[in-house]
Protein backbone atom coordinates (compact mmCIF):
# COMPACT_ATOMS: atom_id res chain seq x y z
CA UNK A 1 0.00 0.00 0.00
CA UNK A 2 1.37 3.15 -0.76
CA UNK A 3 1.93 5.55 2.08
CA UNK A 4 -0.74 8.85 2.11
CA UNK A 5 1.04 12.06 -0.01
CA UNK A 6 3.08 14.18 2.54
CA UNK A 7 1.49 17.49 2.90
CA UNK A 8 3.49 20.79 1.51
CA UNK A 9 4.61 23.27 4.18
CA UNK A 10 1.71 25.67 2.59
CA UNK A 11 -0.60 23.27 3.41
CA UNK A 12 0.06 22.67 6.81
CA UNK A 13 0.09 26.45 7.30
CA UNK A 14 -3.08 26.67 6.14
CA UNK A 15 -4.05 25.29 9.70
CA UNK A 16 -6.39 22.82 9.63
CA UNK A 17 -5.52 19.98 12.08
CA UNK A 18 -6.53 16.88 10.10
CA UNK A 19 -3.37 18.50 7.62
CA UNK A 20 -1.14 18.62 10.47
CA UNK A 21 -2.19 15.26 11.70
CA UNK A 22 -1.39 13.41 8.79
CA UNK A 23 2.18 15.26 8.71
CA UNK A 24 2.87 13.82 11.99
CA UNK A 25 2.06 10.02 11.31
CA UNK A 26 4.04 10.29 8.61
CA UNK A 27 7.54 11.18 10.72
CA UNK A 28 6.50 7.22 11.83
CA UNK A 29 5.23 6.06 8.29
CA UNK A 30 7.70 7.56 6.12
CA UNK A 31 10.52 8.13 8.59
CA UNK A 32 14.11 8.08 6.48
CA UNK A 33 12.67 9.36 3.35
CA UNK A 34 13.46 12.32 1.10
CA UNK A 35 10.13 13.92 1.14
CA UNK A 36 9.91 13.81 4.96
CA UNK A 37 12.88 15.26 5.31
CA UNK A 38 12.30 18.10 2.70
CA UNK A 39 9.09 18.79 4.38
CA UNK A 40 10.80 19.11 8.28
CA UNK A 41 13.84 21.06 6.02
CA UNK A 42 11.29 23.29 4.62
CA UNK A 43 9.28 23.70 8.43
CA UNK A 44 12.90 24.18 10.32
CA UNK A 45 13.95 26.82 7.68
CA UNK A 46 10.31 28.83 8.45
CA UNK A 47 10.23 28.44 12.03
CA UNK A 48 8.50 31.46 13.50
CA UNK A 49 6.88 30.30 16.84
CA UNK A 50 8.35 30.62 20.62
CA UNK A 51 8.88 27.74 21.92
CA UNK A 52 8.59 27.51 25.36
CA UNK A 53 9.71 24.00 27.19
CA UNK A 54 8.12 23.28 30.61
CA UNK A 55 9.64 20.74 32.91
CA UNK A 56 9.85 19.49 36.10
CA UNK A 57 8.70 16.37 38.72
CA UNK A 58 5.68 14.68 37.94
CA UNK A 59 2.84 16.33 40.38
CA UNK A 60 4.81 19.84 40.25
CA UNK A 61 1.83 21.78 38.00
CA UNK A 62 2.73 21.36 34.76
CA UNK A 63 -0.18 20.90 32.82
CA UNK A 64 -2.16 23.15 34.83
CA UNK A 65 0.75 25.98 34.46
CA UNK A 66 0.50 24.92 30.61
CA UNK A 67 -3.73 24.83 30.71
CA UNK A 68 -3.69 28.57 31.53
CA UNK A 69 -0.92 29.72 29.62
CA UNK A 70 -3.15 27.71 26.70
CA UNK A 71 -6.01 29.95 27.80
CA UNK A 72 -4.45 33.19 27.65
CA UNK A 73 -2.47 32.70 24.31
CA UNK A 74 -5.98 31.47 23.17
CA UNK A 75 -7.45 34.81 24.58
CA UNK A 76 -5.41 36.79 22.53
CA UNK A 77 -6.12 35.33 19.61
CA UNK A 78 -2.40 33.36 18.98
CA UNK A 79 -2.44 29.83 17.69
CA UNK A 80 -0.41 27.01 19.85
CA UNK A 81 1.08 23.68 19.58
CA UNK A 82 1.86 21.91 22.43
CA UNK A 83 4.31 18.72 22.53
CA UNK A 84 3.95 16.87 25.65
CA UNK A 85 6.11 14.57 26.02
CA UNK A 86 5.68 11.53 28.48
CA UNK A 87 7.83 9.21 30.25
CA UNK A 88 7.87 5.76 28.73
CA UNK A 89 9.12 2.24 29.46
CA UNK A 90 12.14 1.17 27.19
CA UNK A 91 10.36 -2.36 26.96
CA UNK A 92 6.98 -0.87 25.30
CA UNK A 93 8.17 2.24 24.13
CA UNK A 94 4.65 3.09 24.38
CA UNK A 95 3.37 6.63 26.52
CA UNK A 96 2.31 6.09 29.59
CA UNK A 97 -0.39 7.94 29.58
CA UNK A 98 -1.22 6.97 26.05
CA UNK A 99 -2.72 9.63 23.71
CA UNK A 100 -4.87 11.17 26.50
CA UNK A 101 -4.22 14.78 26.19
CA UNK A 102 -3.68 15.76 29.87
CA UNK A 103 -3.78 19.81 29.03
CA UNK A 104 -7.15 20.81 28.95
CA UNK A 105 -7.98 22.27 25.41
CA UNK A 106 -11.01 23.05 23.63
CA UNK A 107 -10.75 20.06 20.81
CA UNK A 108 -13.42 22.40 18.22
CA UNK A 109 -10.85 25.48 18.43
CA UNK A 110 -8.91 25.20 15.08
CA UNK A 111 -6.02 27.36 17.03
CA UNK A 112 -4.90 24.77 19.44
CA UNK A 113 -3.24 21.12 18.52
CA UNK A 114 -2.05 18.77 21.61
CA UNK A 115 -0.29 15.40 20.56
CA UNK A 116 1.17 13.75 23.68
CA UNK A 117 4.04 11.02 22.63
CA UNK A 118 6.22 8.80 24.72
CA UNK A 119 10.02 9.95 25.41
CA UNK A 120 12.55 7.17 23.88
CA UNK A 121 16.06 7.27 24.45
CA UNK A 122 17.32 9.81 21.58
CA UNK A 123 18.65 12.85 23.08
CA UNK A 124 18.62 11.12 26.38
CA UNK A 125 14.45 11.27 26.33
CA UNK A 126 13.35 12.63 23.89
CA UNK A 127 12.63 10.55 20.92
CA UNK A 128 12.78 11.47 17.05
CA UNK A 129 9.15 12.28 16.70
CA UNK A 130 9.54 14.99 19.42
CA UNK A 131 12.05 16.67 17.80
CA UNK A 132 9.93 16.74 14.05
CA UNK A 133 6.77 17.89 15.75
CA UNK A 134 8.02 20.72 17.14
CA UNK A 135 9.72 21.27 14.02
CA UNK A 136 6.27 21.14 12.59
CA UNK A 137 4.47 23.42 15.17
CA UNK A 138 7.00 25.73 15.34
CA UNK A 139 6.42 26.58 11.50
CA UNK A 140 2.78 26.71 11.57
CA UNK A 141 2.01 28.11 15.15
CA UNK A 142 2.33 31.59 16.88
CA UNK A 143 3.80 29.39 20.08
CA UNK A 144 4.77 26.14 20.70
CA UNK A 145 4.84 24.33 24.18
CA UNK A 146 6.95 21.12 24.91
CA UNK A 147 5.84 19.42 28.37
CA UNK A 148 8.48 17.40 29.56
CA UNK A 149 8.60 15.63 32.93
CA UNK A 150 11.95 15.73 34.11
CA UNK A 151 14.46 16.41 37.53
CA UNK A 152 18.00 16.84 37.37
CA UNK A 153 19.81 16.23 34.01
CA UNK A 154 17.22 15.11 31.64
CA UNK A 155 16.10 18.91 32.11
CA UNK A 156 19.30 19.47 29.17
CA UNK A 157 17.73 17.38 26.68
CA UNK A 158 14.76 19.18 26.56
CA UNK A 159 16.82 22.64 26.60
CA UNK A 160 17.64 21.00 22.80
CA UNK A 161 14.43 21.97 21.30
CA UNK A 162 13.25 24.39 23.22
CA UNK A 163 13.93 28.29 22.84
CA UNK A 164 13.38 29.27 26.29
CA UNK A 165 13.05 26.77 28.97
CA UNK A 166 11.28 27.02 32.30
CA UNK A 167 11.44 24.65 35.25
CA UNK A 168 8.80 24.26 37.93
CA UNK A 169 9.68 23.81 41.30
CA UNK A 170 6.92 22.75 43.99
CA UNK A 171 7.13 24.67 47.07
CA UNK A 172 8.32 22.29 49.96
CA UNK A 173 9.70 19.80 48.25
CA UNK A 174 13.97 20.63 47.36
CA UNK A 175 14.40 18.04 45.15
CA UNK A 176 15.02 19.93 42.05
CA UNK A 177 16.76 22.91 44.19
CA UNK A 178 19.58 20.10 45.32
CA UNK A 179 20.13 19.68 41.54
CA UNK A 180 20.79 23.25 40.90
CA UNK A 181 22.56 23.91 44.17
CA UNK A 182 24.78 20.37 43.34
CA UNK A 183 25.54 22.10 39.65
CA UNK A 184 24.19 18.87 38.12
CA UNK A 185 21.71 20.18 35.50
CA UNK A 186 21.95 22.99 33.25
CA UNK A 187 19.92 26.41 34.75
CA UNK A 188 16.53 27.07 33.02
CA UNK A 189 15.98 30.18 31.78
CA UNK A 190 13.18 30.85 34.01
CA UNK A 191 12.55 28.94 37.71
CA UNK A 192 8.70 28.87 38.09
CA UNK A 193 7.63 28.29 41.74
CA UNK A 194 4.32 26.71 41.40
CA UNK A 195 1.42 26.70 43.92
CA UNK A 196 2.01 30.02 44.81
CA UNK A 197 -1.27 29.76 46.98
CA UNK A 198 0.60 27.56 49.54
CA UNK A 199 1.47 30.79 50.94
CA UNK A 200 4.62 30.81 53.06
CA UNK A 201 5.94 27.48 51.76
CA UNK A 202 5.96 29.11 48.15
CA UNK A 203 7.74 32.39 49.54
CA UNK A 204 10.31 30.29 51.13
CA UNK A 205 10.86 28.40 48.10
CA UNK A 206 11.15 31.26 45.85
CA UNK A 207 13.99 32.74 48.18
CA UNK A 208 15.72 29.05 48.37
CA UNK A 209 16.16 29.38 44.44
CA UNK A 210 17.47 32.81 44.23
CA UNK A 211 20.10 31.92 46.96
CA UNK A 212 20.85 28.82 44.69
CA UNK A 213 20.69 30.98 41.55
CA UNK A 214 23.42 33.65 43.18
CA UNK A 215 25.77 30.78 43.16
CA UNK A 216 25.83 30.08 39.64
CA UNK A 217 28.49 32.46 37.64
CA UNK A 218 26.10 33.52 34.98
CA UNK A 219 28.45 31.93 32.43
CA UNK A 220 25.81 32.00 29.38
CA UNK A 221 25.13 35.83 30.07
CA UNK A 222 21.28 35.66 31.27
CA UNK A 223 20.16 35.91 34.38
CA UNK A 224 17.71 33.25 35.41
CA UNK A 225 14.09 34.75 36.65
CA UNK A 226 12.69 33.23 39.48
CA UNK A 227 8.79 33.72 39.51
CA UNK A 228 5.83 32.87 42.06
CA UNK A 229 3.24 31.32 40.15
CA UNK A 230 -0.62 29.69 41.02
CA UNK A 231 -1.89 28.46 38.10
CA UNK A 232 -5.11 27.82 39.81
CA UNK A 233 -5.72 31.21 40.55
CA UNK A 234 -3.55 33.46 38.16
CA UNK A 235 -1.47 34.69 40.57
CA UNK A 236 1.69 35.51 38.91
CA UNK A 237 0.64 34.37 35.69
CA UNK A 238 1.87 37.92 34.09
CA UNK A 239 4.75 37.81 35.75
CA UNK A 240 5.60 34.85 34.06
CA UNK A 241 4.44 35.96 30.92
CA UNK A 242 6.97 39.49 31.13
CA UNK A 243 9.38 37.08 32.14
CA UNK A 244 8.90 34.96 28.90
CA UNK A 245 9.42 37.74 26.74
CA UNK A 246 12.28 39.56 28.53
CA UNK A 247 14.06 36.11 27.54
CA UNK A 248 12.42 35.97 24.09
CA UNK A 249 14.09 39.81 24.03
CA UNK A 250 17.30 39.01 24.86
CA UNK A 251 17.53 36.26 22.46
CA UNK A 252 16.52 38.31 19.87
CA UNK A 253 19.13 41.00 20.35
CA UNK A 254 21.88 39.84 17.73
CA UNK A 255 22.37 36.50 16.87
CA UNK A 256 21.54 34.59 19.82
CA UNK A 257 18.28 32.88 18.50
CA UNK A 258 19.56 32.01 15.42
CA UNK A 259 23.08 30.49 17.17
CA UNK A 260 21.35 28.57 19.63
CA UNK A 261 18.84 27.38 17.46
CA UNK A 262 21.77 26.06 14.90
CA UNK A 263 23.26 24.38 17.76
CA UNK A 264 20.33 22.62 19.01
CA UNK A 265 20.11 21.23 14.68
CA UNK A 266 23.89 20.43 15.01
CA UNK A 267 22.89 18.17 18.08
CA UNK A 268 20.10 16.52 16.68
CA UNK A 269 21.92 15.42 13.57
CA UNK A 270 24.71 14.43 16.25
CA UNK A 271 22.69 12.02 18.34
CA UNK A 272 20.87 10.85 15.07
CA UNK A 273 23.69 9.32 13.89
CA UNK A 274 24.96 7.96 17.24
CA UNK A 275 22.07 6.78 17.85
CA UNK A 276 22.37 4.43 15.13
CA UNK A 277 25.53 3.89 14.11
CA UNK A 278 27.68 4.80 17.58
CA UNK A 279 30.71 6.54 18.28
CA UNK A 280 32.57 5.01 15.36
CA UNK A 281 29.50 6.34 13.39
CA UNK A 282 29.64 9.69 14.35
CA UNK A 283 33.59 10.19 14.06
CA UNK A 284 33.20 8.58 10.35
CA UNK A 285 30.10 10.87 9.61
CA UNK A 286 32.81 13.91 10.13
CA UNK A 287 34.00 13.61 6.70
CA UNK A 288 31.08 12.95 4.59
CA UNK A 289 28.63 15.97 6.51
CA UNK A 290 26.98 17.25 3.64
CA UNK A 291 26.71 21.45 3.61
CA UNK A 292 24.86 24.24 3.39
CA UNK A 293 21.71 21.52 3.69
CA UNK A 294 19.32 21.50 6.39
CA UNK A 295 19.79 18.67 9.40
CA UNK A 296 16.87 16.09 8.37
CA UNK A 297 18.76 15.92 4.40
CA UNK A 298 22.20 15.77 6.23
CA UNK A 299 21.10 13.54 8.76
CA UNK A 300 19.39 11.19 5.91
CA UNK A 301 22.08 11.35 4.04
CA UNK A 302 25.20 10.99 6.52
CA UNK A 303 23.24 7.61 7.39
CA UNK A 304 22.56 6.50 3.52
CA UNK A 305 26.50 6.87 3.22
CA UNK A 306 27.38 5.31 6.29
CA UNK A 307 24.91 2.13 5.49
CA UNK A 308 25.72 1.57 2.47
CA UNK A 309 29.60 1.29 3.57
CA UNK A 310 28.70 -0.61 6.29
CA UNK A 311 26.34 -2.68 3.18
CA UNK A 312 23.36 -2.24 5.50
P1 LIG B 1 2.06 17.76 36.52
O1 LIG B 1 2.16 16.28 36.84
O2 LIG B 1 3.36 18.45 36.77
O3 LIG B 1 1.53 18.01 35.14
O4 LIG B 1 1.04 18.40 37.58
P2 LIG B 1 -0.53 18.74 37.43
O5 LIG B 1 -0.72 19.96 36.61
O6 LIG B 1 -1.25 17.51 37.01
O7 LIG B 1 -0.90 19.13 38.94
C1 LIG B 1 -0.71 18.22 40.03
C2 LIG B 1 -1.66 18.60 41.16
O8 LIG B 1 -1.36 19.92 41.65
C3 LIG B 1 -3.11 18.64 40.71
O9 LIG B 1 -3.90 18.11 41.75
C4 LIG B 1 -3.39 20.12 40.54
O10 LIG B 1 -4.74 20.45 40.75
C5 LIG B 1 -2.50 20.75 41.60
N1 LIG B 1 -2.12 22.12 41.22
C6 LIG B 1 -1.63 22.55 40.05
N2 LIG B 1 -1.41 23.88 40.06
C7 LIG B 1 -1.79 24.31 41.29
C8 LIG B 1 -1.80 25.61 41.92
O11 LIG B 1 -1.44 26.63 41.34
N3 LIG B 1 -2.22 25.64 43.22
C9 LIG B 1 -2.62 24.52 43.89
N4 LIG B 1 -2.99 24.66 45.16
N5 LIG B 1 -2.62 23.30 43.32
C10 LIG B 1 -2.22 23.19 42.04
Amino acid sequence: MRAAPLPSLAELKAGDKRVLARALAAIETQAGSLALAQLLDAACAAGRACVIGLTGPPGVGKSTLASALVARFRARAETVGIVAVDPSSRRTGGALLGDRARIATDPADQGVFVRSMAARDRLGGLSDQAVAAMVLMRAIYDRVLVESVGIGQSESDISFIVDTLLMCIQPGSGDSLQFMKAGVMELPDIVVVTKADMGRDATRARADVEGALALDAGERGFRSAVVLVSATSGAGLDDLEAAIAQHRAWLADGARLVDRRSKQQDAWVEDAIRARFGSAGLVAARGIAPRGKGPFTIEREIARALAARLGI
